[in-house]
């Protein structure tokens, strides 16, 4: 069976990077980690947030996407992911009997991969995805993987949940991600996990 897997959110924990170079971008944010994640999880996006509580009127809400875009990738951002607690356990128990596949909507192929790299995960992929934001992740799977209605997607986002259903594959939605329980209840996946670590199939 096919279990594909979303990168940010779902494999590694990326809440601190994205709080990091919010709290860059925005220097006036007395917002703390809990506070802006409490916020966000609800699904409230940043144009919201920089409107509402930063009264940000929309050039200046179009300059703060141009450069998160520019800087989310960056190095110096990009060392404050972490390995998501018992993954690396989980990954080698299911690459022993399922094929695995990671796809995210990274920019770049290449941090992509250098970050699998340096976790030591690319012996547990047989493909790696990366939508490069050009294409969605449903196109890029089915052009690259033979889908089967019993295989799996796990992720942290509705999208994800979402790419699953268009590609008419079951869908685990987990909790160490960019949304809270409630929010991802509302895209119907078929369960909700704590962690990929407590999948089991
Ligand atoms: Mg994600």
């Amino acid at each position: 069976m096919n279990i594909i897997f979303d990168f940010d959110g779902t494999l590694i924990d990326s809440k601190e990077r994205l709080f990091k170079l919010f709290s860059f971008l925005v220097p006036e944010s007395k917002l703390d980690f809990e506070a802006y994640w409490t916020i966000k999880k609800q699904g409230i996006g940043h144009a919201e947030i920089l409107e509402q509580q930063f009264n940000y009127q929309s050039n200046a809400i179009q300059e703060f996407q141009l450069k998160w875009h520019q800087e989310i990738e960056k190095p110096i951002w990009i060392n404050y992911d972490k390995p998501i607690l018992g993954v690396e356990n989980k990954l080698m128990a299911l690459f022993e009997i399922h094929q695995l596949h990671l796809v995210t909507a990274r920019q770049s192929y290449e941090i992509a991969k250098n970050q699998i790299s340096t976790f030591q995960w690319d012996k547990y992929f047989k493909t790696i995805l990366v939508t490069k934001q050009e294409k969605e992740k449903s196109q890029l799977i089915l052009e690259n993987i033979e889908i089967q209605n019993e295989d799996w997607i796990l992720g942290d986002t509705g999208k994800d949940i979402l790419t699953g259903k268009t590609l008419q594959i079951n869908t685990a939605a987990v909790l160490t991600g960019f949304l809270n329980e409630e929010k991802l209840k509302s895209y119907n996946p078929d369960i909700i996990i704590d962690s990929v670590a407590n999948f089991m199939i």
